[in-house]
């Protein structure tokens, strides 16, 4: 891997340095300040933070009071806000029809029981209806046809569907209250809007899951009539919250190592049972309120060499959308910008693979020699920083990808990927487990003064096959 031995060997060295004692500074994390900040970002007032929502402004607002109260340089211009004009092309449920015909039943179902979004007005009637298995998949060909799949989170079979281009795709999901959006795309002004996607549809509820799974594989003989109306459009402005911690170095100051959360989350679901707000008190107001108390904490202590990006995005949860921002509108320099720690999914220990308490893993573990970086943080912080089996795989799943995609050297550092109430109502902030969150801190708090005070910088690491079109993106 390369540069991480030498990487190592400065990093330990700086460690000597602090005595072998943590340094101070980092006693200003604490437990009850994280859970102050996330019992308002997760409130119910908030409405789930979602992109674009008055929730997601009031959580913006707050992050900035942070920012400023911390004595925090604004990171856009003199202003801690970089905005972002978009539009948001909605659904229309005018003329709104969906029935699916079976062999002895038609179901007729309501709007809110179809979730999901048609980019284009659309309009089927009585075509039949394609039933696509693990075990067909590989072998069939359905552009152009509706076909159906069982459950919603199918994601492998959901990847598999994309390149086989069907016009439609119809899964099937028992629960009636299962999160019921998004209902619109998001497109930044002046951006191409893209190819009207592929649609995909989401029926909800315990008769249309029963009727589907009855259906033979392949051919069902069963027929869908759908009725959307052409998309309306409205502009809208977003923001990402971002403040520097400028570098005390003559040179290095001109780099830049960020470190992310992404604020919004799910927003509400437009109908259902006694909870509908989506608070993401773990996913990711855990990332925000750490971002907000790492950078409180390392503005106390003498600047680092580089400068110190504090930033969180909007839009993740709509794919991406204010990292992708971002990185077509940087504030800093790309190639200047050394790294990317992005935070995820802090606050919960019960992950489903068995606990993980003062322990913190890194999206791509291998791809880059910064997991080893915050190794040596942790082993100075008591946190052991491991590799998990699903590294790789979630390394798509959250903002860093957006700055890998564009070289920069970047990954996630998540304590849980799955937790029993991963995109669910019950992600509340009462559940966090704060003084684990706030030793995860120090530990991140020190990995990232490290980074921002070593003359060394991260690389991808080039014997892993996996990391060749960041490279190729980086230059190397
Ligand atoms: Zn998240």
């Amino acid at each position: 891997m390369r540069g991480s031995a030498r990487f190592a060997a400065c990093a330990s060295f700086g460690l000597l340095l602090f005595g072998g004692v943590a340094p101070q500074y980092l006693d200003r994390i604490s437990a009850d300040s994280l859970r102050g900040h996330l019992s308002f970002l997760a409130s119910d007032l908030l409405e789930g933070r979602a992109t674009p929502s008055r929730g997601l402004d009031l959580a913006a607002e707050y992050i900035a009071a942070q920012f400023r109260r911390a004595g925090l340089q604004p990171g856009s211009k003199d202003s801690y806000f970089q905005q972002a004009d978009f539009l948001e092309v909605s659904r229309n449920n005018d003329g709104f029809q969906f029935q699916i015909k079976g062999e002895d039943k038609t179901l007729t179902l309501d709007k809110d029981q179809v979730t999901g979004y048609p980019g284009a007005a659309l309009s089927l009637d009585s075509v039949s209806i394609f039933k696509v298995t693990k075990e067909n998949a590989e072998k069939i060909s359905v552009e152009g046809r509706v076909v159906a799949i069982e459950g919603d989170r199918n994601r492998a079979l959901l990847a598999v569907l994309q390149k086989l281009k069907p016009a439609l795709v119809l899964s099937f999901q028992k629960e009636k209250n299962a999160f019921r959006g998004p209902v619109a795309q998001l497109i930044e002004v002046g951006q191409a809007s893209p190819e009207p996607p592929q649609t995909f549809l989401t029926v909800n509820g315990p008769d249309a899951a029963s009727l589907i799974s009855k259906l033979p594989a392949g051919e069902t003989g069963a027929k869908v009539t759908v009725h959307f109306s052409a998309p309306v459009q409205k502009a809208v402005k977003v923001r990402n919250v971002v403040a520097v911690i400028p570098g005390s170095d003559a040179v290095l100051k001109n780099t830049y190592v960020l470190l992310t959360a992404h604020y919004d989350h799910l927003g509400m679901s437009s109908s259902g049972d006694s909870d509908r707000i989506y608070n993401g008190a773990n996913d990711d107001g855990s990332g925000t309120v750490s971002v907000i108390e790492i950078a409180t904490a390392l503005a106390t202590r003498p600047h680092s060499k580089r400068s110190i990006v504090f930033m969180t995005f909007f839009g993740e949860e709509r794919g991406l959308l204010g990292s992708r921002y971002y990185g077509r509108h940087p504030l800093f320099p790309l190639a200047k910008t050394v790294a990317q720690i992005n935070l995820e999914q802090l606050g919960r220990t019960d992950d489903s693979n068995g606990p993980e308490i003062a322990a913190a893993t890194f999206t791509g573990f291998e791809f880059s020699d910064i997991p080893k970086i915050f190794e040596a943080a942790g082993n100075e912080t008591g946190v052991k920083v491991h590799q998990t089996k699903n590294s790789d795989e979630f390394f798509a799943r959250s903002d860093n990808q957006a700055l890998a995609d564009l070289g920069v050297p970047a990954h996630t550092l998540a304590v849980a990927y799955d937790f029993p109430d991963y995109h669910k109502v019950s992600d509340e902030w009462e559940k966090i487990d704060y003084a684990n969150m706030a030793k995860i801190d120090r530990m991140i708090a020190l990995g990232v003064e490290m980074l921002a005070d070593n003359a060394e910088v991260p690389h991808w690491n080039s014997a892993n096959p996996k990391t060749e079109s960041y490279r190729k993106a980086r230059g190397e």
